[in-house]
């Protein structure tokens, strides 16, 4: 097992969640840290070379188990990450007082309030860092007034002055990463957008369209469940390119897109993998369900006007490839490839309509209707 298996277990972060990593990771090495040094403190105590005092033996004992217990309680599992932080926190800050008020003879225990202070900002956040501040202030103040050989006042100044400007400098450095990492969770999501979405309808480009689909085959295949694919192509565009002007085409593919997305399922996949050419695979749905689709897509898209002004309108129509999925099926290429060739056929036919290819597996009882047949 290599360390970052130790520390992470089997959970996995994305991209969304690198402070949850980094904290949780680092949870881990602390507590791994702390389960170590609490051990080694009992075993040179057992071992006779240097003695804690029997109450500070039994609560670094009881540290050491409950440190293994929430270390154990944390594999595997991110959700628990907040309350096992703040558990771990407890113990140790119920450790570091009793230490405070037992272990006499080591005049640098308080240095473990400071420890603990930093610890907790960058675990849970600038709110509990300020509170366990200025609970550590109490506790310091009011313990120096049980213990038998108190700090002396210039010690007690020294000792709050600088854990106050500790927590200052660790709140500020917080908030600083905790913005940083929310900008660059940002810039993820802007970058990745980029990089999949065709920039002008906000649909998957060809690049992204082909691998997520790639993906979704290969899970339908195993799965042995159906899918469908549309080939979507604009009639005659380039002469609406030519008599109005390429942003008014430009234009025209934004709102056929958004007609597409609005009549789609969430878990259909639209891609646009050429100039006026649209892809949709469609997962679960069998030839005639898909072929259903194609034709209300196309009529949608035919009844819908595209204003130009008050007075003119320009409409389009489309015409539609569809294909159904089939055992041999190794990528979307071979799916595409089909219903390109069926949406060529649409063409040549006279355009403004659906040809499905027939159906191999025999889905429908409307075979004979479907089967590379002409729906207007
Ligand atoms: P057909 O019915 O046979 O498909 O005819 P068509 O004119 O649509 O087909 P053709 O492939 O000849 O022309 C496609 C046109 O789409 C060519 C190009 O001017 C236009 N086009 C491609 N990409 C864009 C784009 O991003 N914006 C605009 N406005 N036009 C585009
Ligand atoms: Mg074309
Ligand atoms: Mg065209």
């Amino acid at each position: 097992m290599n360390f970052r298996a130790l520390l992470n277990g089997k959970v996995e972060f994305d991209d969304s969640e690198e402070y949850l990593e980094f904290r949780f990771r680092l949870l881990n090495a602390v507590m791994l840290t702390g389960i170590f040094f609490s051990a080694l403190f009992v075993a040179i105590d057992l071992a006779g070379i240097n003695s804690l005092g029997y109450r500070q033996l039994v609560a670094t004992e009881i540290n050491c188990a409950a440190s293994v217990a929430l270390f154990l309680t944390l594999r595997d599992h991110k959700k628990r990450f907040l309350p096992v932080a703040a558990l771990f926190v407890a113990v140790n800050f119920l450790t570091f007082l009793s230490a405070l008020v037992f272990a006499l003879a080591d005049e640098l225990r308080v240095i473990w309030f400071f420890v603990c202070v930093i610890s907790v900002y960058i675990l849970l956040g600038v709110r509990a860092g300020i509170g366990v501040t200025l609970l550590t202030i109490v506790c310091i103040v009011f313990a120096n007034r049980l213990i038998d050989a108190p700090f002396s006042g210039n010690a007690m100044t020294t000792l709050l002055i600088s854990l106050s400007t500790m927590s200052v400098i660790s709140c500020a450095y917080t908030l600083r990463t905790l913005s940083f990492f929310d900008r660059m969770r940002a810039t993820t999501i802007k970058l990745r957008e980029l990089a999949e979405k065709d920039p002008l309808t906000g649909v998957y480009n060809q690049r992204a369209y082909y691998q997520v689909t790639h993906k979704m085959i290969s899970l339908a295949q195993r799965n042995g469940k159906p899918y469908s694919l549309l080939f979507i192509d604009l009639d005659h565009f380039k002469a609406i390119n030519d008599g109005y002007g390429h942003e008014i085409g430009d234009a025209v593919l934004r709102n056929v897109a958004n007609t597409l997305v609005t009549q789609l399922r969430q878990s259909d996949v639209l891609g646009r993998i050429g100039g006026e050419e649209f892809s949709i695979f469609l997962p679960d749905t069998p030839l005639i369900g898909a072929t259903a689709l194609a034709e209300k897509l196309r009529k949608e898209i035919a009844q819908h006007s595209h204003r130009l002004d008050d007075s003119q309108s320009i409409h389009v129509t489309v015409s539609i490839g569809v294909a159904g999925h089939r055992l041999a099926d190794r990528s979307i290429a071979d799916i595409q490839r089909r219903a390109d060739r069926f949406m060529y056929q649409a063409k040549r036919q006279g355009r403004n309509q659906t040809v499905a290819e027939s159906d191999p597996l025999g889905q429908s009882a409307n075979d004979e209707q479907i089967d590379a047949s002409t729906l207007q």
